[in-house]
């Protein structure tokens, strides 16, 4: 059975969440502060994942976060306000595998969810064409044995493409899974502009396509 601990002081989204994650399945552990969070993860309990909220009355996520990394190996996903993408990219830079914006649809969460789960299954690292290399465990992304900065959303679009590794992905599937509901004035160019970016950075100029343009249909991560 897969363990999730939620820190959250927020106790209606904590009531949403508990339904939902256990109608999924998962067994749910809950904890308001860091102190009730560090505690819960000092018992013999092992947890699979952590979502954190990085404002609590006590302090920020980030110390769970910390802490967490101390004990095990759990994935972690922030839970951030809409102001908080500055933050955010610390957050991935200290290792965290994902992050969703409030306010999000639970059903957005949970499809977060399944993916980091998927991806800690699996490998964390995946070589692609162009030598590119992906570490999902340290957010790290490197060509040619250079690292390759990347803002919080170029990386979340790198990752929504490697979880459908040579599947052609249309501009609205992207967009429902790089963009939060309601957030971050998203439309098709907003969209055209990270592919781009992310083109810029990963690519060698005339080396190998990595991400390819499927005309009329939308876009493809080679592999
Ligand atoms: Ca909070």
């Amino acid at each position: 059975m897969t363990r999730i601990l939620l820190v959250e002081d927020d106790d209606t989204i904590t009531q949403g969440l508990r339904y939902a994650l256990e109608q999924e399945g998962y067994a749910l552990t809950t904890a308001a502060t860091v102190a009730d969070a560090k505690a819960a993860l000092q018992t013999p309990q092992r947890f699979d994942l952590l979502l954190i909220d990085l404002g609590l009355p006590d302090g920020s996520g980030f110390e769970v976060c910390r802490f967490a990394r101390d004990k095990g190996d759990a994935a972690v996903i922030f839970l951030t306000a809409r102001d908080d993408e500055g933050n955010t990219v610390l957050g991935l830079d200290m290792g965290a595998d994902d992050y969703v914006t409030k306010p999000f649809r639970i059903r957005e969460l949970q499809s977060r969810i399944r993916a980091v789960l998927r991806r800690r299954a699996g490998t964390a690292v995946t070589l692609l064409p162009g030598g590119v290399r992906v570490d999902t465990k340290k957010a790290e992304v490197t060509r040619d044995n250079q690292l390759v900065p990347l803002s919080a959303l170029e990386y979340r679009l790198l990752l929504v493409f490697l979880a459908h590794p040579g599947q052609v992905l249309t501009r609205s599937q992207l967009l429902s899974e790089v963009f939060d509901e309601g957030g971050n004035f998203v439309n098709d160019n907003t969209l055209t502009v990270y592919i781009k970016r992310l083109r810029a950075r990963l690519e060698t100029p005339g080396g190998p396509a990595l991400i390819a343009t499927v005309r009329g249909l939308g876009y493809r991560l080679e592999v």
